[in-house]
């Protein structure tokens, strides 16, 4: 099982919603739900073309199976809206009787209509705002890709970026003191390059088997 590198995943999709935009328009502006930068929270990734969704974005995220360049490429099939705009641009005159709630929206969007306030997404300043917000989740994807993992993290089955193979852990086996071997576990670390921590855990509980856990917290030592 090939590990992948979801540290920083949720930072990542917590970044990209503080620095993106609903792209909706309001009387032909920028959506004032913009300006409260609290109410980005709550902004909401809409799949542009069904047919192409592969997936919830927010499932996405939480879910281990995905790394984030799988993420971004679900998010670039997406334009970003508040919650309003997104109940407005997902309402269909023809799905009203459907449900309640869209036939609601639909009266709401009406009068809003009748008092002068509209809503629109078809204007070349939602298309900037478009383009500037998959700019943003490019950008971001880089700098979290290339961010390394904290200090006290190091990933299940690696110690100092060392791997550690059945094989390495077979020749450990043979090599420490207490099981006839010539060396201690200090000098097991030191010959395999590795934490003295690592070489004490993986020959007192054995070889893990496989794990969802990707990451571990442990305090290097010099
Ligand atoms: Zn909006």
């Amino acid at each position: 099982m090939q590990l992948k590198n979801n540290y920083w995943k949720f930072a990542f999709y917590r970044t990209v919603k503080q620095q993106t935009k609903c792209v909706g328009l309001i009387n032909n502006k920028e959506c004032p739900n913009n300006k409260i930068k609290m109410n980005r929270i709550a902004n909401e990734f809409n799949h542009l073309n069904r047919k192409q969704k592969s997936y919830n974005i927010s499932y996405m995220v939480s879910s281990k199976k995905f790394s984030i360049p799988e993420l971004v490429e679900e998010m670039l099939k997406c334009n970003i809206l508040c919650p309003a705009h997104h109940m407005i641009d997902n309402h269909t005159e023809n799905d009203s009787r459907k449900n309640r709630q869209e036939l609601t929206v639909h009266r709401m969007v009406e009068e809003l209509e009748l008092n002068n306030i509209s809503s629109s997404l078809n204007d070349s300043l939602t298309f900037k705002l478009h383009s500037e917000n998959l700019n943003v989740i490019k950008k971001l994807k880089e700098e979290y890709l290339s961010k390394p993992l904290p200090e006290k993290i190091t990933k299940v089955g690696e110690s100092n970026g060392v791997k550690i193979t059945p094989k390495m852990y077979t020749q450990w086996v043979s090599l420490w003191t207490r099981n006839g071997g010539q060396l201690s576990t200090y000098q097991i670390a030191n010959m395999y390059a590795v934490q003295r921590n690592t070489v004490y855990r993986y020959l007192t509980i054995g070889y893990p088997k496989e794990t969802t856990r990707k990451f571990v917290f442990s305090i290097k030592r010099k």
